[in-house]
């Protein structure tokens, strides 16, 4: 006779009954609680095309197409640097569902979220194949569960259910701290779902190693390999023949109510996310964490709102993302406000907008506090680190435009954002003032060089703070040794309008963006250079969508060509003017707006290598590259106090010097101002702080 067994074997009326009133509950539980989350998601806004903020601006007409919010466009993050990106929704599942990419990063716990998640994918199939056996389905096809199928499925079932079992052991090590990880959630239901897999996993073995016990040798050996090792257990015990029947039919009961249990769980808790999150991932593309959704003025007009409020100002999208939370802590754990203990954790501004979904009324005040929200330094870590590509920063920053509508700005923003819209800069200083940097070096503006190849845009803080106008100088220099035709704007250079978007007053940013898209539209320059990362990224991802569509390069890779290209002198120990030779060793701190923000970690390095360093070792701190910690600038954090806790540019700085540099290395002068702050405060580390650009200055030769 060929292998097979027999379905529901010892299942008496009574219970097979009871599993048809179960099997019609829990998925009725099911349907009832997704229903519920679909009505949810209903009372958010359509999806529509990003607003065309500038039509009749310089540069309408050549702005790239408009992406639709969430319209799959373009991914953000390479695989890899140098890996394509990819466009179409189908590998973005592959990327994010079935390769777990980002899950990935920590290896334990891609190990257990990807035994669990294809142990379940495989027992799934595995019960709708003994479904289907059961109602005679493959006998219509002429196909029985015999012999070589059966034994295939048993094998497979068996070997995919230890799987399964592994990575909730593993997923349970990590809580109790066994495996390096990230801090698990505290919630106690999350921990009941873990118990509640390995009761359902280990349960399923007992029912099977009971059945094979009840049939006797061969035990199915080599067939249900884990359900053969536990029947030879239970006969040692003296478990045999009928002695069997009630234990096993004690412990389906068991397996099968833990099952419904499960499955009628799922909307009501994490496990919403099995459901939300391969459907979300299709639907979106990684996101441009560098670019944020413009305003339609429009809308704003119409409605007399701005930002995000209440649950029905979200987009659908929106509200189906935060149902896709895993509740994993990857954000918070990130997040450089969480962990220097300001009221901001991301996952918690995710999920309680997600638990408020039902209710009516303002999210602001009692579910979310302002000062949550003022925390963020848009550093990006969260979006680029969640593992179902939530937008946590960008839902942050539209909820500030509401309290900024509202006229409730943070007090010590307030006058950055008055001095941006009445003087084009958060310094409030004179705009004549503003090449001041330049008094002695024969700078030229674009009155006196036209048409430049290299527009250098130096920013508010590279023009009038101190320490960064010897930035400022230092780069000049470079220039002007290795021979670069360039100008700058001068006084008609304005702030970018970085911070006031970022803070949330989309309206001075419109008025900064639209002006110096008008301004840079009268120059034939080739490209943009510039030393600030934030200015990098807002004319470089953000410009477009005001129609300003220029070739922008940062200074590090600037830098980059003109040493590959032989234009600047290898290192030499010599020093010039106010830059001075690196001491060493030396430890680059990624600005985030470089980095991660826009994948720009590679240039810097080989600028290091190859100059800047002056041949000492180059060190990395634990979080370098697209995984940076924040300085603590950016978000307009560079202009409000931060009195909780522990500063978060303090906390870098730590970092950093745990490292064992003598140099800090920097590539932004926000990053310049948090981390020369913090340098100040611990004169005795004998640390100093300099930017790229001055380390590279420091080896032209002396004139
Ligand atoms: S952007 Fe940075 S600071 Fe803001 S919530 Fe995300 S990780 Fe935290
Ligand atoms: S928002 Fe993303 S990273 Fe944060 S807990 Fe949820 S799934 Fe994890």
């Amino acid at each position: 006779m060929e292998i097979t067994r027999e379905i529901l074997w010892n299942i008496d009326t009574f219970t097979d009954v009871a599993m048809y009133v179960l099997a019609i509950a829990a998925p009725g539980s099911f349907a009832y609680g997704v229903w519920r989350r679909v009505r949810v998601w209903r009372r958010g806004l359509p999806l529509k095309p990003a607003p065309a903020v500038a039509p009749d601006g310089p540069g309408a007409g050549s702005a790239p197409p408009t992406i639709a919010d969430g319209e799959p466009l373009l991914d953000d993050v390479p695989l890899a640097p140098g890996v394509p990106r990819v466009t179409n929704p189908l590998l973005r599942v592959i990327r994010h569902v079935f390769a777990q990419q980002r899950i990935g990063r920590i290896p334990w716990a891609w190990l257990s979220h990807a035994s669990i998640f294809y142990g379940f994918i495989v027992l799934f199939i595995g019960t709708v194949i003994v479904g289907l056996e059961h109602y005679g389905i493959f006998g219509l096809f002429g196909i029985s569960w015999t012999g070589r199928f059966y034994t295939f499925t048993s094998f497979w079932l068996d070997v995919f259910g230890l799987a399964f079992l592994a990575g909730v052991g593993i997923a349970l090590a990590r809580r109790v701290g066994l495996t390096p990880q990230v801090k698990p959630s505290s919630k106690l239901i999350d921990a009941a779902i873990l118990w509640l897999f390995l009761l359902i996993g280990v349960t399923g073995f007992v029912v099977e190693g009971l059945r094979i016990a009840y049939d006797g040798p061969p035990f199915e050996q080599g067939v249900s390999v884990v359900g053969w090792g536990r029947a030879k257990a239970f006969a040692a015990g003296g478990l045999a023949g009928d002695a069997v029947r009630p234990w096993h039919l004690a412990s389906w009961w068991t397996h099968m109510v833990l099952v419904m249990a499960f499955i009628a769980a799922i909307p009501y808790t994490k496990l919403l996310h099995f459901v939300v999150a391969p459907f979300y991932i299709a639907l979106t593309p990684e996101h441009r964490s560098g670019r944020l959704k413009p305003v339609s003025l429009e809308e704003v007009e119409e409605t007399g709102r701005v930002g995000l409020a209440e649950v029905t100002d979200f987009t659908w999208q929106q509200l189906v993302s935060y149902d896709a939370c895993t509740h994993c802590r990857r954000c918070e754990s990130a997040c450089p406000a969480f962990a220097t203990g300001k009221p901001l954790s991301p996952m918690r501004v995710i999920l309680d907008i997600a638990e408020h979904g039902e209710h009516q009324g303002s999210l602001h005040g009692d579910v979310i506090s302002a000062e949550t929200l003022w925390s963020c330094t848009t550093c990006g870590a969260c979006v680029h680190n969640c593992p179902v590509l939530i937008d946590q920063m960008g839902t942050i920053v539209e909820m500030r435009r509401h309290l900024v509508g509202e006229g409730q700005v943070v007090g010590s923003s307030q006058s950055a954002l008055r001095t941006i819209a009445s003087r084009g800069n958060p310094w409030g200083l004179p705009p004549e003032e503003r090449a001041d940097w330049a008094q002695g070096l024969d700078v030229p503006t674009v009155d006196e060089n036209p048409a430049p190849d290299v527009l250098l845009w130096v920013g508010c803080a590279g023009s009038y703070d101190r320490r960064n106008q010897q930035v400022t100088r230092a780069l000049a220099k470079v220039l002007k040794a290795a021979g670069v035709n360039y100008s700058i704007l001068g006084k008609k250079e304005r702030c970018t309008g970085d911070p006031a978007r970022r803070i949330g007053d989309e309206f001075t940013f419109l008025e900064q963006a639209t002006a110096n898209v008008e301004t840079l539209s009268q120059v034939p320059f080739k490209r943009i250079v510039t030393q600030c990362a934030h200015c990098y990224n807002t004319l470089k991802n953000e410009y477009p969508d005001y129609g300003g569509n220029f070739q922008v390069t940062h200074h590090t890779e600037f830098l980059q060509e003109l040493i590959a290209a032989g234009k600047v002198p290898p290192a030499a120990a010599n020093g010039s003017g106010d830059a001075q030779p690196a001491a060493g060793p030396v430890v680059f701190h990624d600005p985030c707006y470089l980095s991660r923000h826009n994948d720009g970690a590679e240039p810097v390095r080989d600028v290091l290598k190859s100059t800047a360093s002056g041949g000492l070792p180059i060190v990395e701190p634990e979080r370098a590259g697209c995984n940076t910690f924040c300085c603590g600038a950016g978000g307009g954090r560079m202009f409000m106090e931060e009195q909780i806790d522990q500063r978060v540019n303090v906390a870098r700085w730590e970092q950093l010097k745990a490292t064992g540099a003598k140099t800090v290395a920097v590539g932004c002068p926000f990053c310049m101002t948090m981390l020369d702050d913090a340098s100040k405060a611990d004169s005795d580390s004998g640390v100093a702080v300099k930017d790229i650009a001055e380390l590279v200055a420091a080896h032209l030769p002396t004139t």
